[in-house]
């Protein structure tokens, strides 16, 4: 489909599954095998339900298996516009339903034998002396309002010690959030979804929907014909449900991988093991593999244009974080589509009474995705107030509709000029 990530390279293979050829009956049709498909999958097979999911290409083709991979406590907007939006009672039962999402992660990864590299911990790194308010602020709202306080304020000093860079003047230290593979958690999902008794079809791209009480999905070669149905193909979507298409905008992102690094620059860089993300609006990424890598992160083309020299561009970036891997081979680079909102709140919904959809996670979807997943299987199994506290959310479609790319790489030149002029927070 696109090009391979470093997770395809080192991840062990994950046997095909046959494309859908028939036509069959389900409860439940899914379309989308990410980690919102594939969440729900599972929790819909464990809860007894007949679910098919029908995905375009292969398992983890979309940003799930080509992610960064670390997973965020928390949400894209921020927890102050939950606060601002539905009062502070509301944010606080949105930040409970974040730490689940992560708990589930691990929860999942034990119970069904998952290797997925799992590893805590998170530092927000500061670039000048407002981002570091804005993460003293954050801390504040962390432990004061939200009562976690597994996190600590690191100096410059010990910024430079736990990174190994210097070009950080402080940052947020927290082990609520963390890092893993994306693909093999993914691939191990996939395995319990089916054990669970989901049947997953790949290369079975979905062109056609006919709604109604029954739904009535189309593939190239068969037909599924089910009580409810299921669209999880954020970003890679496109045109197949229009009536939803707008409400996200599809943001490329790349991602690089080096060479493994020298025993002195792994002892070095990260000794902790973290994930780090700058303050930035276009923040720079990253973290160490399992075969100790920089996984390097955080180019983004919000025009649609397609990035090139992705690792060219992800090097002069490092540099400045790491100027001692300036010689470095850079063995892969691969980029995804990310779905945004407009006020970076995740967009769940329904379109009738038996079509569910969630989508926009805003770069959050690690943790989110699952949660999403498991809402939904609430939801259709007759639960749904979890599920309609987040379709409640005010997301509104972008402006512009389909020259919304356009909209959306100039209001993110502005942002990016408020990075350079050290005003981002
Ligand atoms: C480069 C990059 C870096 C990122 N880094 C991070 C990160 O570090 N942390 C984080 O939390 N999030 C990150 N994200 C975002 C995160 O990966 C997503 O939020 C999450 O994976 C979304 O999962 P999903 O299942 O909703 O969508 P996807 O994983 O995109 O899956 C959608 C699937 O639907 C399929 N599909 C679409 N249309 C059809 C159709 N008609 N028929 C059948 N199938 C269809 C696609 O082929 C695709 O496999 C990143 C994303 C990218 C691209």
């Amino acid at each position: 489909m696109t090009t391979p990530t470093y997770y395809h390279a080192f991840t062990s293979k994950h046997e095909r599954r046959p494309p859908l050829n028939d036509e069959i009956t389900a409860d439940i049709c899914i379309i989308g095998g990410g980690l919102t498909g594939i969440s729900a999958a599972l929790h819909l097979a464990e809860r007894g339900y007949d679910t098919v999911l029908l995905e375009a290409g292969r398992i983890g083709d979309g940003a799930s298996g080509r992610n960064g991979g670390q997973i965020c406590m928390g949400y894209g907007c921020g927890m102050e516009a939950f606060e601002r939006i539905s009062g502070l009672e509301s944010a606080k039962n949105f930040w409970g339903m974040s730490s689940e999402a992560i708990e589930d992660i691990q929860s999942r990864i034990s119970r069904h034998g998952i290797q997925a590299d799992y590893k805590r911990g998170y530092i927000h790194a500061a670039l000048n002396s407002r981002q570091e308010r804005g993460l003293q602020e954050m801390a504040q709202s962390w432990s004061g309002t939200y009562g976690f306080t597994d996190l600590e304020l690191l100096s410059r000093a010990e910024t430079e010690e736990a990174t190994g860079s210097r070009l950080y003047c402080a940052s947020l230290l927290e082990q609520g959030s963390g890092h893993m593979n994306p693909l093999a958690y993914l691939h191990g999902l996939e395995e319990a979804a089916r054990n669970a008794g989901a049947r997953i079809f790949e290369d079975s791209r979905a062109i056609a929907i006919e709604k109604g009480a029954t739904a009535t999905i189309a593939t190239g070669n068969g037909r599924v014909r089910a009580r409810m149905l299921v669209l999880a193909g954020n970003a890679y979507l496109d045109d197949l449900v229009p009536e939803i298409r707008y409400r996200v905008a599809p943001v490329l992102s790349a991602v690089a991988a080096t060479a493994p690094l020298s025993a002195d620059q792994a002892a070095r860089i990260l000794p902790g093991d973290e994930a780090v993300a700058d303050s930035n609006t276009a923040l720079n990424y990253f973290r160490k593999t399992v075969d100790n890598r920089l996984l390097f992160g955080g180019l983004a083309s919000y025009s649609g244009r397609p990035i090139t020299n992705a690792a060219d561009t992800l090097r002069r970036r490092m540099v400045k974080v790491y100027p001692d891997l300036s010689t470095i081979a850079i063995d892969h680079a691969w980029s995804g589509k990310i779905a945004i909102t407009a006020n970076r709140m995740p967009d769940f919904g329904r379109l009738g009474s038996n079509i569910y959809y969630a989508q926009g996670f805003s770069g959050h979807g690690l943790a989110l995705t699952g949660l999403a997943g498991k809402l939904i299987a609430e939801a259709v199994a007759g639960d749904a107030e979890r599920f309609d506290t987040f379709a409640r959310l005010p997301n509104l479609r972008f402006p512009g509709g389909p020259a919304r790319t356009a909209v959306l790489a100039l209001g993110m030149a502005w942002f990016k000029m408020r990075d350079l002029l050290g005003l981002s927070k």
